[in-house]
């Protein structure tokens, strides 16, 4: 039996060791999976439903209990944590409303009648990383289950204990044995056998770009169903007519949030060049002043990195020629910690512009007009997010059509609503996840004739 240790990134403190499941046992699985998705899909749409509202009502009820786990766990401030578990928890509630409302179509034809249907796949795989080891388990999980489907989840190894507690809290609210099953094990172990094992009939990833393509490259062999969520390198772009004081003050929430382990972070600052030194003079003070430190206190703004190895590879970002502008603050002592930091690349081709850091670190960079920042914001093989700030209207809609990119915010960085659909343009991703047609990446669409 193969364990690992889980570790508290903001003490480095042993916090439990955890068995991790093999090859056997998920074969096993996966098996128990297809038995009970047979049960699963012929359970009355209210009942499906009502299960879904039990597990949202349990996780609400375990809510205080599962953000604090992930403070301990993956070093998230309690504020983010508790969001976190409010995301499974709101997600469950919007996929309760699915089974009732998974409507086919009934197609005027010649001769018949013709309906679709919606079918569940069958066992869906559901691969998630360390960065937001609740949200995008539920993301997958959520419209899975409430489509017809059964789930296996394998959590990343490094934070498995939030995925465990929702596999036991879904068996406390009623569903059924083998419905939904969390596996925490190694990604070449678990995560390869979802790919390989024939009766998963879809994987969704969320995780490096590298990996996604190895998944999707494995899943061509059975034409295997796959959603991906990979990196991104997301502009902020900054126009002059813009509120450039909000703009600042709130550009660092924008990219260091959850310590910049986003794949949504907002890691480009694109500032029009006639307010580029004002920018800048604003946005000093807003990065000096994150509040950078044990993620357990209310106030913390920004917690460690997720491990000494993740660490390293962060500050091999900055090398000795990379023009640093200024940073944040960090606490001493034990713990993964990386300052707020913010560069100023001399070359587009520069790694700071192209490379996902996944940390706190962000670069910045002057253009000209309009047509430059959607040049410079395309740029990049990446295209998941990105924020535009002016007060032209017109500004607005144009470039967030020019810009190539699944998730835009004008005057606001945000990213994810679990009512509005999430996904990546380019090589950070393939299929959207939540939003009003989240269930469909879950079913078959099958058309049925009869003839009258
Ligand atoms: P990763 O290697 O892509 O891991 C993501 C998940 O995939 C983990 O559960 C991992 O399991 C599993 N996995 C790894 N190799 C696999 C394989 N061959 N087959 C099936 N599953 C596999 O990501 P990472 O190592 O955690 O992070 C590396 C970089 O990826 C980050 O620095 C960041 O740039 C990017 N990233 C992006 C996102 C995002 O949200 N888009 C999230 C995380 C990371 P193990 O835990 O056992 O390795
Ligand atoms: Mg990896």
């Amino acid at each position: 039996m193969t364990t690992t240790q889980v570790v508290n990134p903001a003490t480095e403190q042993v916090v439990t060791t955890l068995e991790l499941v093999g090859a056997d046992e998920t074969d096993a699985a996966i098996e128990r999976a297809q038995r009970a998705a047979v049960g699963w899909r012929e359970i009355a749409p209210g009942d499906r439903a009502r299960l879904l509202r039990r597990f949202a009502e349990a996780v609400d009820a375990n809510l205080e209990q599962l953000a604090q786990l992930e403070v301990v766990n993956a070093g998230h401030t309690i504020g983010n944590a508790r969001w976190e578990a409010g995301n499974v928890r709101d997600v469950l509630h919007f996929a309760a409303g699915i089974p009732e409302r998974l409507l086919g179509n009934q197609i005027p034809v010649a001769g018949g009648v013709d309906i679709t249907f919606h079918e569940p796949l069958g066992v869906v795989g559901v691969i998630v990383p360390w960065n937001f080891p609740m949200p995008i388990a539920a993301w997958g999980f959520g419209p899975a289950l409430a489509a017809g489907n059964t789930v296996v989840l394998k959590p990343a190894e490094l934070t498995p204990l939030t995925a465990v507690r929702l596999g036991e809290l879904a068996l406390q609210a009623g569903l059924p044995e083998g419905v939904f099953q969390v596996l925490p094990g190694k990604g070449s172990v678990v995560g390869q056998r979802f790919v390989t094992h024939p009766a998963v009939r879809k994987v969704v990833f969320t995780g490096s770009t590298e990996v996604g393509k190895e998944i999707m490259a494995g899943c061509a062999r059975q034409v295997k169903r796959v959603t991906l969520e990979l990196g991104g390198k997301s502009a902020n772009i900054v126009f002059a007519d813009a509120d450039l004081e909000r703009a600042a003050a709130t550009a660092p929430y924008g990219v260091f949030d959850n310590a910049g382990q986003d794949c949504c972070a907002r890691s480009r600052i694109l500032v029009q060049r006639s307010v580029f030194d004002r920018f800048l003079e604003l946005l000093e003070p807003a990065v000096r002043g994150v509040r950078v430190g044990d993620p357990a206190d209310e106030a913390t703004e920004m917690g460690p990195l997720i491990s000494a190895s993740h660490r390293a590879r962060v500050a091999s970002f900055i090398e000795p020629s990379t023009k640093v502008a200024f940073t944040g603050s960090q606490p001493d002592g034990p713990g993964f910690w990386y300052p707020p930091t913010v560069v100023l690349p001399d070359a587009p081709s520069d790694r700071l512009l192209t490379e996902e850091v996944f940390g706190p670190v962000v670069a910045v960079v002057a253009f000209e007009d309009e047509a430059d920042a959607i040049r410079i914001a395309n740029g990049t093989e990446y295209g998941l997010s990105g924020s535009i700030w002016t007060n032209d209207v017109g500004r607005a809609l144009r470039v967030s059509r020019g810009v190539e990119a699944g998730n835009l915010s004008v005057n606001s960085h945000s990213s994810v609503r679990y009512w509005t659909p999430f996904g990546g343009f380019k090589q950070s991703g393939l299929g959207r996840e939540l939003g009003p047609d989240a269930a469909l990446a879950f079913t078959e669409t099958k058309n049925v004739f009869i003839a009258t």
